[in-house]
């Protein structure tokens, strides 16, 4: 495929959301698999709702992602500008220029007069529409509108009898029937265009060769597909990709977890494991293989392979996917990410000293293996910090109770007092050294030390635990648990 242009075209009335960040993602799969070029366009007609806000959060989250676009408001282009409030008069002479061609004309019907006219047809048995009665006023007649105070809009001419056939790359052929759909807004009375009329006029002017966007605007295509026509332009491909569901099945909703972008950041999802996880709600390789970076999608991704039934949006699996990138990544790495989540649980203080840093370090090595996802650190932290140990139950208070945990704890002290410095390997021999030195099987001497220290029978590696408790915290915890039994 040559000359592949797409864009992504959000409206800035929120935060991205999971839907909208998977269709960028798609985007810009297609743009970069074929050499192509992605545009950002802000959608923000919507006066009311839309904000600079939510359009840096779009931003901020598309680049958090790794997602990025050739042509856009914060970078510029030949084709901008990129807001649709700052190309209104792009629009209204369009408008024009349909209104001069008999193709779209001025409705100066009041919003009760419209309700009248909906009512008419529902008392009549037939849907709800417009009845196109201003479609041919004369010169006369608007002139009296205008004195009156009406403000008009500009309405689309919907041709009778139509047949509007789509070929969806994804969806296949659909095909709608003009006569169901009545005269369209394309300009409000305050001159703002309407987001069927803008994005045609957009996507054209901008040269988009493929777009790409949600199953929910399918409804809208064939508005589309007769503004192209009218104006003689060529069509775009269409690619509509399907709903996302809850795993019961009803549409997305807050009541399935988090909706937008920035959550997962903020509940400690890495960028390529939302990725991965956002390819996958619809799209597959063909194979079993559900592993896939950036680089892999870009090489692999295509519309032919992108599901018509909706994508079913699975936590667990995105958990899943999460634990394979904390996993894969750099201790560093996961080290940086974490210190925010233990500072905000007061963990760790807002600046934090090198020793404080290797401390950080040492807790995410133990739980690396563990967790799947940064805020998961928090559970654990409980192990580490503070000088008082719970029993989790029962069963790990009468390990205490065993014959061999007197010795084994004087052992445990001995070794560690010999230390001068308490880290990982170290501990690791000193533990060793005890079941030898004690003639004990591993778990007579590991379980009742991880209890005296935990009051839990399981865990990350016992030797960590004692690195990053330290030996005061050792002491103090063996004192306080041996104290309780
Ligand atoms: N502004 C529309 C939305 O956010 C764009 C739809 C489209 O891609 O055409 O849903």
């Amino acid at each position: 495929m040559d000359n592949v242009k797409v864009r992504f075209a959000p409206s800035p009335t929120g935060p991205l959301h999971i839907g909208g960040a998977r269709s960028a993602l798609f985007n810009y799969l297609l743009a970069r698999r074929y050499g192509g070029k992605m545009v950002l366009r802000i959608e923000d007609t919507d006066l009311e709702r839309s904000s600079r806000q939510s359009e840096v959060n779009i931003i901020e989250s598309l680049k958090w992602l790794g997602i990025n676009w050739d042509e856009g408001p914060d970078v510029g282009g030949d084709f901008g500008p990129y807001r649709q409030t700052e190309r209104l008069n792009i629009y209204t002479n369009y408008a024009k220029e349909l209104i001069e061609k008999g193709l779209a004309y001025r409705c100066y019907c009041s919003e009760e007069e419209l309700e009248g006219q909906r009512q008419a047809f529902i008392a009549k048995g037939e849907l709800p529409r417009y009845s196109g009665c201003c479609r041919n006023l004369t010169k006369e007649q608007e002139e009296k509108f205008l004195q009156e105070g009406r403000k008009p809009v500009v309405r689309f001419k919907v041709p009778a009898d139509q047949l509007v056939v789509i070929d969806d790359l994804v969806r296949g052929t659909v095909t709608f029937e003009s006569n169901g759909i009545g005269d369209y807004v394309i300009i409000k009375s305050d001159g703002i265009p309407t987001y069927n009329f803008a994005a045609v006029i957009d996507d054209y002017l901008m040269q988009i060769t493929h777009v790409i966007r949600a199953e929910e605007h399918l409804s809208n295509t064939p508005r589309q597909v007769m503004v192209y026509e009218a104006l003689g332009w060529k069509l775009p491909k269409f690619a509509h990709i399907s709903l996302i569901l809850g795993k019961d099945k009803t549409k997305m909703s807050k009541r399935h977890g988090a909706t937008s972008v920035v959550q997962y950041k903020e509940q400690g999802y890495l960028p390529e494991a939302v990725v991965n996880f956002l390819a996958l709600l619809g799209w597959s390789s063909g194979g079993e293989e559900e592993i896939f970076t950036m680089e892999q999608l870009i090489e692999q991704f295509s519309l032919d392979r992108v599901a018509k039934n909706p994508a079913v949006f699975d936590m667990e699996k995105l958990k899943w996917i999460n634990g394979y990138y904390i996993r894969q990544s750099s201790v560093e790495r996961i080290t940086d990410l974490a210190i925010p989540f233990l500072q905000d649980a007061g963990y760790l203080p807002q600046d934090i000293t090198p020793e404080q840093y290797e401390w950080t370090k040492l807790v995410v090595t133990s739980v690396q293996e563990k967790i799947h996802s940064l805020q998961e650190i928090i559970d654990f932290m409980k192990l580490f910090v503070g000088e008082k140990v719970e029993f989790e139950n029962e069963e790990a208070k009468l390990v205490l109770k065993e014959e061999q945990v007197p010795r084994v704890i004087e052992a445990l002290r001995t070794k560690i007092n010999e230390m001068d410095i308490i880290e990982p390997e170290g501990v690791k021999k000193a533990l060793k050294a005890i079941t030898k030195e004690t003639k004990l099987g591993g778990r007579k001497v590991f379980m009742p030390i991880r209890v005296a220290l935990t009051g839990q029978m399981h865990g990350p590696d016992l030797h960590y635990i004692i690195a990053i408790l330290g030996k005061e915290l050792v002491e103090k915890r063996l004192k306080h648990t041996l104290s309780k039994n």
